[in-house]
């Protein structure tokens, strides 16, 4: 049945994904995004759609709309964007939450946040499990996003016990794929970028540091199953890809795939930066018969080659990256 549904963070790079997958499926879209980190340019090939609304509002403030559907994506997640104005982040995680679950309370929508592998910090535990409460500094650079997403959670399961609203809390684990900014400062867009225009690839730390790498058409999988399977299994669950990587090892996968000359440097590593990342995704296979299908290889291609039409493309209207 076609539904109405809210996308806050719509415009951005996950958002803006799942904008056209709820689209493709007859929904009713209403996305709301300030622009801070997303752009027009992941929606414009939405704007004809009747079916389609974007609605420029910063979720901070509240929003008053008719909805059965909220997805919560508004939120930088990138440690250069969301470090840039950390207070704003705080507050675009924990005033945001408020205000998209007070819209839910009164609407009775069923809300889906979109949380993150960093409430686990810098993990004791590996992998990490629902069950893990995490490690995190709550007065570092990072902690502004950490500790807002984390205060995010205990805002939907307090509206969820005290409410009864229907929550669906997921742990999204490193995300990458075409629309994400070039200048997001995200590993995998900054090596794809710095490999691409022949530029030094940049490495922070030795390099021995882990991520997974879930692409982004199979995350949009599992939050779509998530969200659809029965309401009494609200999360928290971990959404990613379990195979684990260094950055030297996605660092030279990127230089081979993409057959750059580019060195690798290394640099200083930033505080409190997560020296291993691997979800366990059990629960998720269990209730939601969902894992990753696309491997590290296949999703790298894509990404680059997404990437280079964008440089090109960049290149030719004179907008060259600096
Ligand atoms: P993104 O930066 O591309 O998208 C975030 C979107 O939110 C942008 O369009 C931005 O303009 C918008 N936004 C930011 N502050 C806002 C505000 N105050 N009001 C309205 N809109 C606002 O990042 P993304 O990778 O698409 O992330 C989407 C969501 O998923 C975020 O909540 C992020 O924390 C979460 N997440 C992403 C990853 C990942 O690897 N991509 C991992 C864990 C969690
Ligand atoms: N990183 C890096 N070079 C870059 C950007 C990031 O080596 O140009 C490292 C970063 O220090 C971290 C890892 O890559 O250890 C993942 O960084 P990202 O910002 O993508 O995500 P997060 O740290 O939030 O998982």
């Amino acid at each position: 049945m076609s539904k109405r549904i809210l996308v806050t963070g719509g415009a951005g790079f996950l958002g803006s994904h799942l904008c056209e997958r709820l689209l493709s499926e007859g929904h009713d879209v209403i996305c709301l995004d300030n622009l801070f980190t997303g752009q027009k340019k992941n929606i414009v090939h939405l704007l004809n759609n009747p079916y389609f609304e974007f609605v420029r509002h910063d979720v901070t403030f509240p929003f008053y709309t008719e909805v059965d559907l909220i997805y919560n994506m508004a939120c930088p997640a990138s440690p250069v964007h969301y470090q840039h104005d950390p207070v704003q982040t705080t507050k675009t995680s924990v005033h945001g939450a408020i205000n998209v679950l007070g819209l839910a309370k009164r609407t009775k929508a069923k809300i889906f946040q979109a949380s993150t592998s960093e409430v686990y910090g810098d993990p004791e535990v590996h992998p990490q499990s629902e069950s893990y409460w995490g490690k995190v500094n709550p007065i570092g650079i990072r902690s502004c996003y950490d500790e807002g997403k984390r205060c995010a959670e205990t805002l939907f399961f307090d509206y969820h016990r005290q409410h009864k609203v229907r929550i669906k809390v997921g742990r999204i684990f490193n995300t990458y794929g075409p629309r994400m900014h070039p200048n997001d400062g995200r590993v995998v867009s900054n090596f794809i970028v710095q490999a691409l225009r022949g530029k030094d690839i940049t490495i922070y730390g030795t390099g021995n540091q882990t991520r997974s790498f879930c692409y982004v058409d199979d995350l949009i999988e599992g939050i779509s199953r998530f969200v659809n399977y029965d309401d009494e299994f609200v999360g928290p669950v971990n959404l990613g890809n379990p195979v684990e990587f260094s950055m030297l090892e996605l660092a030279n996968n990127v230089i081979r795939l993409t057959g750059s000359r580019s060195k690798i440097v290394f640099q200083p590593l930033p505080s409190d930066d997560p020296k291993q990342r691997q979800p366990n995704i059990s629960l998720a296979k269990q209730h939601l018969n969902w894992e990753p299908k696309i491997n590290l290889e296949s999703g790298l291609v894509k990404t680059i080659s997404y990437f280079d039409e964008l440089l090109k493309e960049m290149k030719t209207n004179g907008k060259e990256l600096p």
